[in-house]
């Protein structure tokens, strides 16, 4: 894929994409790819321009789902616009079964809380079960040390 006529723009949102790139080598593209769909706000209407109306291919990356399984984004909504959609897996951390769920390793609560390995696994649907209980059972406990610290001063 990489060649001559590959060239990759780093966009904040999709609609931005030829102001960056410039319109005569945008009007060029073939391929489009989109990687980390999910923080991508204008997804289904620049997915739905491109491919319809300018006759682009978009290949789109990203998660479903968030870290506690629900509706990441747009991803889900760009699914009736797909000629296809293939769902990835990792390997489960744990146990090495296909992983479709990601563990926050943290007490954080935010939705979008960019890291690494550092904050987050992949886990198989049992491991994400019990992963979850334990990381609610930490979270239980910090907060009621809190309690007590914050009572002792
Ligand atoms: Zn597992």
């Amino acid at each position: 894929m990489m060649g001559s006529n590959c060239h990759v723009v780093r966009c904040p949102t999709c609609h931005h994409s030829d102001r960056n790139f410039g319109q005569d080598a945008y009007d060029q593209l073939d391929v489009i790819g989109i990687d980390e769909a999910q923080f991508f706000e204008d997804l289904y209407d620049f997915c739905h321009d491109v491919a319809d109306h300018e006759g682009k291919t978009v290949i789109v990356a990203g998660l479903d789902g968030d870290y506690l399984r629900r509706s990441f984004g747009s991803v889900l909504d760009i699914i009736p616009l797909a000629d296809s959609v293939t769902k990835l897996s990792a390997r489960c951390e744990i146990c090495g079964k296909r992983a479709f769920f990601t563990l926050r390793k943290t007490e954080e609560t935010q939705t979008e809380l960019i890291g690494g390995a550092d904050v987050y696994m992949p886990v198989c649907r049992q491991h994400y079960v019990t992963g979850q209980v334990a990381v609610e059972a930490a979270r239980m406990v910090l907060e009621s040390q809190k309690v007590q610290c914050s009572s002792c001063v």
